[in-house]
């Protein structure tokens, strides 16, 4: 891979001004794998971010060294997010990526300061921290060099099989802290995977991953989401993928129904007009309320899910990402140069 780029533009552009006073610097690269995308590089003002108090995530504090996210699945949840930067939500989100350049070193010294209490800390939970762009940048070798030399437990969610790459460090901080890795796969169809997460290693590579991780001693569990309704939960998918999961040797699957938040929603209502069009009548009743589907819908899922994790022989579906081990008594530097996306907590 080379580091050509045919842009560069220092402090500029029309989205300078979203990410404070900071400098922007936008790139691109003529690499195939960068065909077409756009890189922001700034330097942020602080990574370790507070999952609001009203937040049903099982953590309390995220580091998101990415915005917008190549993996380009059309149902992200994280696509309202990058509204907040007043970029576009679509093909935007998928294609012009925000890189916190300094993050490493920036998490080294917020780990360091008085105030930080050495609270779990969750990655991958708002865009995928291993999506293309870090094979360029490698932000996460020093974020997590950071994270085990203060023995700060940590967890990461992902689709990218570029974990892999890190999976020394991996295991160098699982000897000195809580480590949990939980790999995102909702569903083994390969045609419903070219269609609905265009940019993702195939189901099945990430399910190498769990194997790889779990042959060296990690820990890896599954989350298995999104369960698309009419396209990913009939009950022979389900038993097919759950069982994938159990041969790759997870620690546990936990099933996550699709929800379709604004900025999502319309994304992949578009999509499925486009795609399968005889279910969008069904779609707009089964989210009719909402984001989410109804409580039966979800309650069946759950069910289906846990009997084929019993049946197959996996662990607890409640031990995918581990839980904060505790709250700080006091929050690390606040991050002044947040915007409101950062907060947004999605899983992949
Ligand atoms: S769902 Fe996850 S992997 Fe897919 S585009 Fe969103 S952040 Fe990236």
């Amino acid at each position: 891979m080379r580091w050509d780029h045919l842009a560069e533009n220092p402090a500029a552009g029309p989205n300078a001004a979203l990410f404070g006073t900071s400098a922007v610097t936008t790139r691109t690269f003529d690499a195939p794998e960068f065909s077409g995308i756009t890189f922001h590089e700034v330097r942020a003002r602080s990574i370790l971010n507070r999952v609001p108090g009203a937040s049903r995530m099982p953590f309390e504090w995220t580091v998101n060294p990415y915005r917008g996210c190549t993996h380009a699945c059309v149902y992200c949840f994280a696509r309202k997010s990058h509204g907040y930067l007043d970029l576009d939500t679509g093909l935007g989100f998928d294609s012009q990526i925000v890189v916190k350049i300094n993050a490493p070193e920036l998490l080294r010294r917020q780990l360091a300061a008085r105030g930080w209490q050495g609270a779990h800390v969750a990655m991958g939970t708002n865009v995928d921290c291993y999506q293309r762009a870090e094979g360029r940048y490698r932000l996460m070798p020093g974020i997590i060099a950071a994270l085990r030399d203060r023995a700060n437990p940590f967890s990461i969610l992902t689709k990218g099989t570029l974990i892999l790459r890190d999976l020394e460090l991996l295991r160098q901080a699982a000897e000195v802290t809580e480590v949990g890795v939980c790999v995102s796969v909702g569903f083994l169809d390969h045609a419903l995977w070219r269609d609905v997460e265009p940019g993702t290693p195939a189901p099945g590579r990430r399910l190498d991953v769990v194997r790889t991780l779990t042959g060296h001693g990690i820990g890896c569990g599954v989350l298995m989401a999104p369960v698309i309704p009419f396209l990913g939960d009939h009950p022979d998918q389900l038993r097919a993928t759950v069982r994938a999961i159990a041969a790759a040797g997870a620690t546990s699957v936990t099933p996550l129904t699709l929800h379709l938040r604004p900025g999502a929603r319309e994304w992949f209502m578009a999509w499925l007009g486009e795609r399968h069009p005889h279910l969008v009548a069904r779609y707009e009743r089964l989210y009719a309320a909402g984001a989410y589907a109804p409580t039966w819908y979800q309650r069946r899922i759950t069910r289906q899910v846990h009997e084929l994790a019993a049946e197959f022989g996996i662990g607890p579906a409640d031990r995918g990402l581990p839980r904060r081990p505790g709250t700080p008594e006091r929050s690390a530097d606040p991050d002044p140069g947040s915007d409101p996306g950062q907060t947004q907590l999605t899983l992949l």
